[in-house]
Parts: structure tokens; C-alpha cells; sequence
């Protein structure tokens, strides 16, 4: 197993969103619990700790909620800074881009366009919503009709050219202003590969955030769905980490950090607090942990079919994310509940003001 280099620091970008998060010190503690030495600090959810993934498509005029996905938004390029200022107002900090196009081509030429979706949203935002961050998805699989997330050849994944486009998609994004590459598909020498070429192009300061622990799982069903149309789930179990295999995830997180990968992802999120508890000791660069789609629509589901709150399910979820050691989340339902926390937030300083 490689040494993670875990005495680099991180971007500025990134170091610019941790401080951003409020992390509320607590000293309110009930007077009758018998407990002296225990901490009273604690680290409160904010909406500084979520990252709103949104669907870029082609059209006009849409700002609607996806078909697949519960409370996730699909929306074209002219109405992205009008949901970005959305997204603001409830205290979020980070978009994160998938582009959604009409046609796909099996060479993956589609994620080169200069006018492409992500390219021409990110730089809308970073003209009129400067103060957000733009992470964006980097892949083949939402611009091949096949679906998967490397380019095929002979039924097989043909990793020099699926790391040749990725590169290529990678600095016309990072040339396009995106803050944070998040390439998704576990392309083996993916940050290797692209830090090179940031770098000998001048972009320093672009991080990159490897999806580098993507587990196997049937949670991703709904987001393909979304992105391909799909009625079944694609088989992607020969390049995604298996369920059940804590050493590779951890040799995964390793070779990202060797390779000066800005962050560490675990996707999914639930169930996998171990992974992101042993990633935490591993490094002190930030971790993100992915509430995928199906996870999503689980708790969402749960909530109606029991009657509970799902903004109370969420909140305890996400808590438990940071408990084990992230410092951010994906999640569809970041607007949300920053929305309903933030009204809570107001109320209670009315009542008591
Ligand atoms: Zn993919």
C-alpha cells in the first residue's frame, strides 16, 4: 500500500469552504448530567456543509424538479444563476455539475464541446454567483450511449482513451472556471494523470476530489435513471470497489492521497461510516461523503411511509456523516433542508429576541 502524503496542504479553494463552515461550540450543556470531563463541543450541521448536485439539460426555461430523483432539479443553462441564487440564499456553498446532453456519441466527443452544459453554466456562475464554488462531475458515462464510465473497446474498458478524453474534459472544465474536478468513473491514474496536466497548463489551483472509493451498489439506480433514461441499473461491478472490500477501498484512498488528490470521497454514504472514520486517520485533507440517490429516496420514502419528519431523518443522517468524519455531503435534499433549517433558525431568534 502506497503512504498517503497526509502533510500537504489542500487548496485554497477548499481551505475558502471549510472556513466557511459554522461549527457552533456548545456550552449549554443541562446542569444535571454527570458527565465532568465529557466535551461539550460539538460540530452543528450547517447548510456550509452540503454540496448541491444539480442536472444540467438542454432546453429553455427549466427549473424542475427530476423525474427520478425527489427534490434533485434539473434545469437549463438560462435558468442556472436563478437557481444558484436559490441555492445561496439557504447558506449553501457548492454546486456540483452534472451535464445532461440530448446526444451522446461512443467516443465521448460530446464532453468536449466548448459550448457544452457544464462549461458554459460554470462560466455564467462564476460571473454573476462568484461566491460559490463549481465541483464538476468527470466522466463519459452521462455522453456515451453505453453508459458506462470509461470508453469501450471490445466490450471491454479501454483506460488510455478514456484517461485521454477525461484530461482533455478536465482542463476544457478547468479553463471554463471550475473550482473542483470530481472525476467519478475510478479510472485507475486518473489524479496522477490530471494533476500533470492542470499543472503544466497553469492550473495550480484547480483541486481535484477523486471519487475514490465508489462502492459497488444498487443505490445509484435512481441517478442512472436521471442520467441515461435507463430502466435497469448498468453493471459497473468490474471497475467500482466491491461492497464488501475494505482493503481496496483503503488502498483506493491511499494511491489518491500519493497522487495529491485534494479530497476523499466515499460513495455511498450509508453504511460505510467505518470507511470514512478509517479515511479521517488517514489524512487531514477534507472528506466528502455521497448520499446517493437511492439513499436519498429511502429515507424519503421511509419519512411518508412512517409518518416522520424527513427533515429530521436528514438532519440525523447527515450528523452521523460528520460524527464518523466528513467534513462535507452530497445530497439532493442540501437545498431543503437548508431551506427548513434556516426558517427554524429565524423563528426561534423571533421568539426569543
Ligand atoms: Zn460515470
Amino acid at each position: 500500500m502506497l503512504a498517503p502524503d497526509s502533510s500537504r496542504e489542500v487548496r485554497t479553494i477548499i481551505r475558502s469552504l471549510l472556513s466557511r463552515q459554522a461549527t457552533s461550540v456548545s456550552s449549554s450543556a443541562p446542569s444535571n448530567r454527570i458527565s465532568p470531563n465529557r466535551s461539550s463541543a460539538f460540530t452543528k450541521l450547517s447548510p456550509a456543509h452540503f454540496i448541491q448536485p444539480v442536472f444540467l439539460v438542454e432546453g429553455k426555461g427549466i427549473l424542475a424538479p427530476s423525474n427520478a430523483i425527489p427534490q434533485a432539479k434539473s434545469v437549463s443553462i438560462d435558468k442556472v444563476t436563478e437557481f444558484a441564487r436559490e441555492v445561496t440564499a439557504c447558506g449553501i456553498r457548492a454546486l456540483l455539475l452534472f451535464g445532461i446532453p440530448r446526444h451522446r456519441k461512443s467516443d465521448g466527443s460530446t464532453s468536449l464541446e466548448v459550448e457544452g452544459l457544464i462549461p458554459r453554466a460554470t462560466q455564467l456562475l462564476k460571473e454573476h454567483v462568484p461566491e460559490l464554488t463549481i465541483f464538476a462531475d468527470v466522466c463519459v458515462c452521462q455522453y456515451t450511449p453505453e453508459g458506462h464510465c470509461g470508453l469501450i473497446l471490445d466490450g471491454k474498458i479501454d483506460t488510455e482513451r478514456t484517461l485521454h478524453v477525461l484530461t482533455k474534459q478536465s482542463l476544457l472544465l478547468a479553463r471554463s472556471g471550475v473550482d473542483v474536478l470530481m472525476p467519478s468513473g475510478m479510472t485507475p491514474g486518473i489524479v496522477k494523470h490530471l494533476r500533470q496536466a492542470l499543472d503544466a497548463t497553469g492550473h495550480y489551483e484547480v483541486a481535484i476530489t477523486n471519487q475514490s472509493v465508489k462502492f459497488a451498489s444498487s443505490f445509484f439506480g435512481p441517478f442512472q435513471s436521471e442520467a441515461f433514461h435507463l430502466g435497469e441499473l448498468k453493471d459497473k461491478r468490474s471497475y467500482q470497489v466491491p461492497c464488501n472490500n475494505t482493503k481496496e477501498a483503503l488502498r483506493e484512498i491511499s494511491e489518491d492521497l500519493y497522487e495529491y488528490g485534494d479530497m476523499v470521497v466515499v460513495k455511498p454514504a450509508f453504511g460505510y461510516q467505518d470507511i470514512i472514520y478509517r479515511a479521517r486517520k488517514m489524512t487531514t485533507n477534507p472528506i466528502v461523503a455521497v448520499i446517493t440517490s437511492g439513499e436519498h429516496l429511502l429515507l424519503e420514502e421511509t419519512a411518508k411511509q412512517m409518518r416522520l419528519s424527513p427533515q429530521a431523518m436528514q438532519q440525523r443522517v447527515s450528523q452521523g456523516l460528520l460524527q464518523a468524519g466528513a467534513d462535507f455531503i452530497v445530497s439532493y435534499f442540501a437545498e431543503s433542508w437548508s431551506t427548513q433549517s434556516r426558517k427554524v433558525t429565524e423563528l426561534s431568534s423571533r421568539l426569543t429576541s
